[in-house]
């Protein structure tokens, strides 16, 4: 699960991370409310006015000001919230900004030596140890650092027996070439944000850039916190900060009826029960030249209510031409998932796209029954290969 800014540094701040004052806002008048509260609390009145979109690359869309007065704050947060916002990261279409996070400017007047470094925290799946990834080159695209100098990116592996040790922390600050109090702040910091990785069971958190100010502070000036799903059962808190808007509809939609399901950009609709399965059919789609419009896996306990809601999700995408019903009657019976065809059928009115259905397994014998009985205009196929064939001819 991905978690807004203003989010992801309200949890930092939980375990020690320094962050930059701020509070999220909905319009441009909260916003303004926000700037009073925190010029009273730092006395300065510079500020920065954020776009809040699952997405990052914000400051070269436009989504990222400074404002130097009140009325800059009302100027910016009202340009800013509703606009569509487009960064490398959001697709061309861009992301529509519902809210906006003001914070106190950090890098404020006097405090010109400023500088920007990148952190963040990940799995290494090779060594299949968490590591610190960091880079005295931060603010930019830390990918082109990785082209351009891999040398200036370094990374500290930590061992599970034993954890992050205060060693390691001190050779991250002296790596990037920090000294006295901003060496202090760097191995405090360093250690509260792999507190934060691990205490939230995050699988990533990427901090870009780490601000240093000129009187030696530390400071995250922007955070990612992208969640591990199977760990947010045990995060309640976190889970609350699930926010809808940033999802796919379709897809918020599926998790509600339990449906695993993922939208893709292909023309050919699949439902199938088993994630490896789904895996499999949407493979031999591709091979049989159709495109896979979405993964759903209906799981194991498919029943016909479940399967009905499968159908509309699918048959809600514009892009599909054909569907493919691909179930392996294992735990899940053939014939219910007949009949939630039928009933999807009947339900729905009108299905306008050809359907190829091939059932194997417990009860394919009836459920094709069903089908039949039921005179849809079906296709039925024995052999995937030739469900996949008949597919790409009817599309
Ligand atoms: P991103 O573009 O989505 O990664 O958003 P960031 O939070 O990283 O902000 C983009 C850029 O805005 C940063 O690289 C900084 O240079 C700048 N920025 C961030 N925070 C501040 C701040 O407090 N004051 C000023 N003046 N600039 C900031
Ligand atoms: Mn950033």
């Amino acid at each position: 699960m991905n978690l807004h800014e203003y989010q992801a540094k309200e949890l930092l701040a939980k375990f020690g991370v320094a962050v930059p004052e701020g509070m999220v806002a909905f319009t441009p008048d909260e916003a303004v409310e926000v700037a009073k509260k925190l010029r009273d609390s730092t006395g300065r009145k510079s500020w920065v006015v954020k776009a809040q979109i699952h997405a990052g690359g914000r400051g070269k869309g436009g989504g990222v000001k400074l404002a130097n007065s009140l009325d800059e704050v009302v100027e910016h947060a009202s340009r800013i919230i509703g606009m569509q916002l487009i960064t490398p990261q959001t697709g061309p279409e861009g992301k529509k900004v519902r809210k906006v996070l003001l914070s106190e400017d950090i890098y404020y007047p006097g405090n010109s030596a400023t500088e920007e470094i990148y952190m963040s925290v990940l799995l290494n799946r090779q060594s299949g140890r968490n590591m610190i990834m960091y880079s005295p080159d931060g603010g930019m695209d830390i990918e082109k650092v990785a082209e351009e100098s891999p040398e200036r990116i370094f990374t500290e592996e930590v061992d599970p027996g034993i954890g992050l040790q205060p060693f390691q922390c001190r050779k991250i600050a002296f790596n990037l070439g920090l000294s006295g109090k901003a060496f202090k702040s760097m191995v405090k910091f360093a250690g509260a944000l792999y507190n934060a990785y691990t205490g939230t069971d995050a699988s990533l958190i990427e901090i870009n850039p780490v601000v240093k100010t000129s009187d030696d502070k530390i400071y995250a000036a922007d955070a990612k916190i992208v969640i591990d799903n199977n760990g947010l059962i045990r995060h309640p808190e976190i889970m609350a900060m699930r926010d809808l808007d940033e999802e796919d509809p379709m897809e918020v939609e599926a998790s509600k009826f339990d449906l695993s399901y993922i939208r893709l950009s292909g023309n050919v609709g699949c439902m199938v029960n088993g994630a490896g399965l789904a895996m499999a059919t949407m493979d031999i789609i591709k091979l049989s030249g159709g495109e896979p419009a979405n993964f759903l896996d209906v799981g194991g306990s498919a029943d016909s209510k479940r399967v009905e809601e499968a159908f509309r999700i699918i048959l809600k995408d514009p892009n599909v031409k054909a569907i493919l019903v691909n179930i392996f009657g294992g735990i899940v019976r053939c014939d219910s998932v007949a009949q939630g065809i039928v009933d999807a059928y009947r339900n729905i009115g009108e299905v306008s796209v050809p359907i190829i259905v091939r059932l194997q397994g417990t009860n394919a014998e009836e459920g094709k029954k069903l089908i039949d009985d039921a005179g849809l205009k079906v296709y039925s196929a024995i052999q995937l290969k030739e469900a996949a064939e008949l597919v790409t001819q009817v599309i």
